[in-house]
């Protein structure tokens, strides 16, 4: 066989939130893909990074009274700490905030330009009259030019998936101040992508023949025709490629662009070059050649898992920019559709916008949702849903009761009968039968047609498990005489979980380094798909999985729920989330909030955190409980002084300590004290403030 040289990758994290399980569905997806190649024997190497630029992030630090550089490193260890808990096996995990990206975005700037590919103008963008800076791309808003959906962002409509400039928008507003955006000039700089086209339009429709002969197309069908929209102007002559504005001016958290001084590069022109320097980082650690990858002539692979949303920057930005700098691009671009959550998008406040952190501190076993994920996935960019009481059956039934039951059922009996000793079996029907599968299989995964290589192991699982009836192993055992058909049956089911084994171990990598342990080998490969063990002795059986319980994936729901409700209403947060959406004025004035008179404040027996308000709102008394005891040692100092609360919170129940009706504001201090607002003379309890 053909020992392959691939580079795979998944889309960059952008530091600025949790993960959850729809970016688990691409890392899944992709370390499905790594592991098999790898079980295969391919040099197969995988590399992401956190995408840790541009304003957002800056602005998030900000609020965080951090520095972009610490924010993105502590975001980056939660990131890395959540995808290695769900077994993502990544060569290297970087960041885009490196060296590498910076020398890398430089170089491929630097030779764009020596290519006559970028080009500088001085463009009016819109700025905020009130907040005085020009509005980044996600910062304005409107209607979308092209399909006039409403309060879409200024870079791309999530509704029809086109990119434009922001100044395109219709009836734009500042989403930082709600003004209406004025266009100031500033110099610019264009990745003339326009003059790319011809290329484009070949590569995108194009394939590359690989080594092992297989005939590789960029990308898949639904892609190449997204992209024929967007690469040929329409008979009005809409639509074709625009060039690229690849700058942004400062403030902004990114690369500086060489020779252009207060000018960075724009975050989505780094970022995509961070895998380059996720890899280069790796090279350099292991020693591998990283011209080998990268060189125009190159005749490694390198493929891209990505989401349906961020087509248009992998399959034309980025093998434009490789192309006329210098490089290879891509052997193939693999987009996959959004995650669902019972048959609804992800939603915060139903408890199904599900963090990776969540699952994994409830106790969820990762394999369950692997499993249940790439039972799901296939080639195609299509949506997939996670039906949690499809989950918990499909789980049970199965990876408990169809799998890891054969070996259960098999193993004690060579222990206490055949001193650990299996019977060689190679002749087993049986066996053939699992064995004769392994290159459709095997072509499945190579194609990510995931569901459908899962469908084909559980039908050899249920035969498997048919001839463990037809053959009643527990009956073998009672009756005089029939010692060498138990060896022989239960010798057959351990060969067979072994092989079975082999076929999941892309998808179960614990389950199978567990089983690996059991059946006393160095590690599950491919080849084990088409082998037999032998005369071999195998270690104790340990349980390899448990099953799911409704009351895990309850908890885990609930779990979800309450993180967000503790997020909008937990007395004076003292950390607030980033900017990424703002409020409307509409939106404040939903919000009822008055001044109340302090009629006593007491400590709350059992609660270090808890002070207890019995407040005057002028109209009615209330109690309210506010997180603020450490701040206030001595509560009885507050009675009499006038606070500033929310008045048309739903009572909220404090665990055991009674109701609260409210929420008193506090300012949160740089230190994590939390200080009242003052508020001054004249004013009345009851009085509306806003
Ligand atoms: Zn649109």
């Amino acid at each position: 066989m053909t020992k392959r040289k691939i580079l795979v990758t998944s889309a960059l994290p952008y530091a600025n939130g949790s993960i959850h399980l729809g970016h688990m569905v691409e890392h899944i997806q992709t370390d499905i893909w790594v592991r098999f190649q790898k079980l295969r024997g391919h040099e197969c190497h995988y590399c992401c990074a956190d995408d840790t630029h541009g304003t957002p992030i800056m602005l998030a630090a900000e609020k965080q009274g951090l520095t972009p550089e610490a924010l993105i490193e502590k975001v980056h260890a939660e990131h890395l700490a959540d995808f290695t808990g769900f077994h993502i096996g990544y060569d290297n995990y970087y960041s885009t905030h490196s060296p590498e990206n910076k020398q890398f975005s430089e170089a491929i700037y630097l030779a764009l330009k020596a290519n006559g590919k970028i080009e500088s103008r001085i463009i009016n963008q819109l700025f905020d009259p009130e907040k005085q800076m020009f509005l980044p791309d996600r910062f304005v808003k409107g209607e979308c030019p092209k399909c006039h959906a409403q309060d879409q962002y200024g870079d791309n409509c999530e509704v029809c998936g086109t990119t434009y400039a922001p100044t395109e928008l219709i009836k734009p507003y500042s989403a930082v101040s709600g003004a209406t955006p004025v266009l100031k000039e500033s110099e610019h700089f264009f990745f003339k992508l326009g003059e790319c086209a011809d290329f484009l339009k070949e590569w995108t429709a194009g394939s590359t023949t690989l080594a092992d002969g297989r005939v590789q197309p960029h990308l898949q069908p639904e892609a190449l025709n997204k992209m024929k929209e967007w690469l040929h102007p329409d008979e009005n002559g809409e639509g074709g490629l625009s060039d690229w504005d690849i700058s942004r001016d400062a403030p902004y958290f990114g690369f500086e662009i060489p020779g252009a001084p207060g000018k960075y590069f724009y975050v989505w022109l780094d970022a995509p070059v961070g895998y380059m320097a996720s890899f280069q980082n790796l090279c350099s650690r292991i020693g591998i050649d990283f011209n080998e990858y990268f060189k125009a002539d190159s005749e490694t692979e390198m493929y891209h898992f990505i989401g349906k949303d961020i087509l248009y920057f992998h399959a034309l930005f980025w093998p434009a920019m490789l192309k006329f700098s210098g490089h290879r691009a891509p052997t193939g671009v693999f987009a996959h559709g959004f995650l669902t959550v019972d048959g609804q998008k992800m939603s915060k406040s139903r408890g199904t916008f599900i963090t990776a952190r969540s699952y994994l501190d409830g106790g969820l076993n990762p394999e369950w949702m692997r499993y249940y994920i790439a039972a799901k996935l296939n080639s195609k960019i299509e949506d997939i849903d996670l039906n949690l009481q499809d989950f918990i059956a499909r789980v049970n039934s199965d990876l408990v009761g169809k799998y890891v039951n054969i070996a259960a059922r098999a193993a004690g009996f060579i222990h206490k009968r055949f001193d650990g000793c299996l019977k060689q079996v190679s002749d087993s029907p049986l066996l053939q039968q699992l064995a004769a599968h392994s290159e459709n299989i095997a072509a499945d995964y190579e194609t990510r047609e995931y569901a459908k290589a899962l469908r084909d192991i559980m039908a050899l699982a249920d035969a498997v498990n048919e001839y463990v009836d037809a053959n009643k192993p527990w009956e073998l055992a009672k009756q005089e005489g029939a010692d060498d058909q138990l060896h022989q049956v239960c010798s057959e089911l351990i060969n067979a979980f072994t092989m079975l084994t082999a076929y999941l171990a892309p998808v179960l990598p614990q389950v199978a380094a567990n089983a690996a342990r059991f059946l006393n080998i160095p590690a599950i490969t491919w080849a084990h798909t088409q082998s037999t063990l032998g005369e071999h002795r195998i270690n104790k059986y340990e349980h390899l999985m448990q099953r799911v319980e409704q009351k895990q994936v309850d908890d885990l729901i609930e779990a979800n729920k309450q993180s967000i409700q503790a997020a909008e209403t937990a007395p004076a947060a003292s950390t607030y989330a980033p900017v990424t959406e703002q409020a409307s004025f509409d939106d404040f004035m939903k919000i009822d909030i008055r001044v109340a008179k302090v009629l006593n404040c007491s400590a709350v027996e059992g609660s270090s955190k808890l002070l207890k308000f019995d407040l005057d709102f002028g109209f009615e008394q209330r109690v309210i409980f506010s997180g603020i005891a450490a701040s206030y040692p001595n509560p009885a100092e507050l009675n009499g002084k006038m606070v500033i609360a929310v008045a048309n919170f739903a009572p909220r129940k404090m665990a055991k300590f009674g109701v609260s009706e409210g929420m008193i504001l506090s300012a949160a201090t740089q230190d994590g004290k939390l200080r009242l607002l003052d508020v001054h003379e004249g004013a009345q309890p009851g009085d509306k403030v806003g």
